[in-house]
């Protein structure tokens, strides 16, 4: 017999098929003489009613055991539906209860529960209807980034997952280390003596691909990465993990208008595409959660983003008649209260910002020629703040020296990213979208920790 998703019977299976079922009771209903379960299996938020009579022969054995959270098999025949609230059902005629959830101990009864304490039970929450919603969506998001870069001819590279190079200087780098940390080796100056560790140097887990994204590019033209990054943030914030995803295209042959260009062409597939391939888990969304969902993924899909200069966008905030908690003015970094206020209040739709100072950004931003300006770029959405952030890429080989010395850092260190404007040197430009935040503004889930399956953040890396 037919083993079949439940997503797709809800969807177009019709009377008198006989089929197969397979997933985990959310209810039971014992009446007189039969009972009614909902069974749901991952595939949809809607369950499957399936109805069993007495007379189905497990029932006597199985129907007290068939409680929220236990595992079972359904076969029968798909009959219409008497009740409200469903086109079909199924008609029991063999049952098979695999596990069993005790009702006195199984922490998932039919009642609403909070994200706080759902976030203690991480190894049980993808079985409620918000986190079921929330990964079937993170995925149909993987799944369009693929499918955008690859209709476009870009390919995906895998980038090192241990790097020796602190690519953002951000400094909030994990060690990676094979040495007894109860006996660390020391040099005779007492530092830590590295030589002796797997990789005879120090190593981190990466904060970005972008830099071995580069090496790529220049051989293949148009690439990205998507794959796990890393940041030892001490920041409880609702937007902010240990460990994340990001997604970072790189284009040789690009300037930063190309590269504005794509991140725009980017996010408004990747709406429409989470539209037309989750439209129940996206109303869910907007019914339980956040009810300006669905109007923000149409002002994405619809408007033409704004583009402004950092400069223009000071300007802006400087007038602007609402009192901010961080100062504002020409060389200091913009607060999310302000990427917000531009983004929210005043164009009300995604807002670019580019041409930020040189001195608050990285080094390998291309440089400007009022030499105080580099060409990055912000995208900052309503309720969200940064999303993306990019820029076209230093291709000059003396300046980048300079821009590297400046910031202190060591040219030796990045030898192999300087040999690339050596040889070949062309223009090029790419972006970082982080990936947990694009899902958390989809599906407007206010914390971060609750569209990753499994979080990890300060003093927290259960399950
Ligand atoms: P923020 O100011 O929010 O900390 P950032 O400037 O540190 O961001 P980038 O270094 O530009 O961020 O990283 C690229 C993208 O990765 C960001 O636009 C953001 O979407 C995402 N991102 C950055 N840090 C985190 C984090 N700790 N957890 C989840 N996503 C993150
Ligand atoms: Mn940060």
């Amino acid at each position: 017999m037919l083993n079949r998703r439940i997503a797709e019977i809800l969807r177009s299976g019709q009377p008198d098929e006989s089929l197969l079922v397979q997933g985990w009771v959310r209810t039971k209903r014992e009446l007189k003489g039969f009972a009614f379960i909902e069974i749901n299996d991952g595939s949809s938020l809607a369950n499957l009613q399936v109805v069993i009579n007495e007379d189905v022969p497990e029932y006597e054995t199985t129907i007290k055991n068939l409680n929220t959270g236990a595992a079972v098999e359904v076969a029968g025949v798909l009959v219409a539906s008497q009740g409200k609230g469903q086109r079909i059902e199924l008609k029991a005629e063999k049952l098979k209860l695999y596990g069993e959830a005790d009702p006195e101990t199984y922490p998932l009864q039919k009642k609403r529960h909070s994200f706080e304490f759902l976030r203690t039970i991480g190894h049980l929450r993808s079985r409620t209807n918000s986190f079921g919603a929330v990964f079937r969506v993170r995925n149909a998001c993987s799944a369009a980034i693929h499918q955008f870069f690859q209709e476009r001819g870009f390919l995906w590279v895998h980038t090192p997952i241990i790097t020796a190079s602190d690519c953002e200087g951000a400094g909030e780098l994990f060690n990676v280390t094979s040495l007894d940390l109860k006996n660390i080796p020391r040099t005779e100056n007492q530092a830590i003596d590295y030589s002796q560790d797997f990789f005879g140097k120090p190593t981190y887990l990466t904060v970005s691909g972008q830099l071995e994204a580069e090496v790529m590019a220049m051989a293949f033209g148009n690439v990205y990465t998507f794959g796990p990054t890393f940041r030892a943030e001490n920041s409880n914030t609702s937007r902010h993990l240990a460990e994340f995803w990001m997604v970072e295209p790189e284009m040789a042959f690009c300037d930063l208008e190309g590269d504005m260009d794509l991140a725009e062409a980017f996010l408004k597939y990747i709406f429409e595409y989470v539209l037309a391939k989750c439209p129940e888990d996206m109303e869910f969304f907007n019914q339980r959660i956040d009810n300006s969902v669905l109007a923000t993924a149409e002002n994405i899909i619809n408007n033409q983003f704004e583009r402004l200069t950092y400069t223009d966008a000071i300007k802006l905030l400087e007038k602007a008649d609402v009192k901010f908690d961080y100062p504002v003015s020409w060389g200091l970094d913009l607060q999310s209260e302000h990427e917000r206020y531009l983004a929210e209040q005043l164009f009300k739709k995604p807002v670019i910002v580019t041409d930020y100072p040189a001195q608050i950004k990285a080094f390998y931003m291309r440089l400007s020629d009022d030499e105080k300006t580099v060409r990055a770029m912000d995208i900052l959405a309503p309720k969200i703040g940064e999303i993306i952030g990019g820029s076209q890429r230093e291709e000059r080989l003396d300046v980048l020296e300079r821009r590297i010395i400046a910031q202190g850092m060591k040219p030796e260190d990045l030898w192999w990213y300087l040999d690339l404007r050596r040889y070949g040197t062309v223009p090029h430009a790419g972006f970082g979208l982080g990936f947990e935040r694009l899902v958390q503004f989809m599906t407007g889930m206010g914390n971060i920790r609750d569209v990753i399956p499994f979080p990890r953040t300060p003093q927290n890396a259960e399950f």
